[in-house]
């Protein structure tokens, strides 16, 4: 299970910032972000409609940082690599650009005896391994990731549950691209309470506390 914890609990000098100019897009993700976690050790942020998050709105920050670095989001097939083999050295410096399926001069990402390429499940974030020559064609760690990853809209229970009461069903259709109806649906799947009814024109007219501003 992955760990999701509050931003403010993260520590920047474990992310190995070095200078702010290296801290800069780390720290515009992080405001736009609802949530820091780690999974099979690289950190991730939700930010649903992040040109390079995975499918359930996970945007892990070495892809994000990278992009950011170069000016530049990460095209198809396209990957970044650590170069010392640190998930946790989030530095510019550290992280490489590389395309899947190719080599490369990088030393440290091979796991030990295998000749394999590490690689992130564009559906589910879990790191898997692929030889050179399959790595361009798969993108997902299992058949059931590929199946799910078609789908255009499939978010994390947890996280839909979260995102209506934060802010009106209207924005977070419009934060997966997809219809209020679409949102209420799969809602009504999950068993997710929603709001009820004037919740948000309560909250506007100023009767309700509006829901917890992020403190950054
Ligand atoms: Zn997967």
């Amino acid at each position: 299970m992955p760990t999701t914890f509050d931003i403010r609990t993260l520590d920047p000098e474990s992310l190995n910032a070095e200078i702010d100019i290296e801290v800069l897009p780390l720290a515009s993700a992080l405001a736009k972000a609802r949530s820091v976690g780690v999974e099979y050790g690289y950190f991730y942020i939700y930010w649903a409609g992040h040109p390079n998050a995975i499918k359930s709105g996970k945007v892990f920050l070495h892809r994000h940082i990278a992009a950011v670095t170069r000016g530049a989001w990460l095209r198809e097939g396209e990957i970044v690599v650590f170069q010392d083999g640190d998930k946790k050295n989030l530095s510019p410096k550290n992280l490489l650009i590389t395309s899947r399926g190719k080599r490369g001069k990088v030393k440290n990402y091979l796991p030990k005896g295998g000749d394999r390429q590490v690689l992130i499940c564009e559906y589910c974030g879990k790191e898997y391994t692929e030889s050179y020559s399959h790595a361009k064609r798969r993108k997902t760690c299992s058949p059931l990731c590929s199946q799910k990853l078609r789908r255009k809209f499939d978010p994390d229970p947890a996280e839909l549950e979260e995102l209506v009461w934060e802010m009106p069903t209207t924005k977070v259709a419009e934060l997966f691209g997809v219809s209020d109806k679409a949102v209420a649906k799969r809602c009504k799947l999950y068993a997710i309470e929603k709001p009820p009814r004037g919740y948000w024109a309560k909250i506007n007219a100023g009767y309700l506390p509006a829901p917890m501003e992020k403190d950054l």
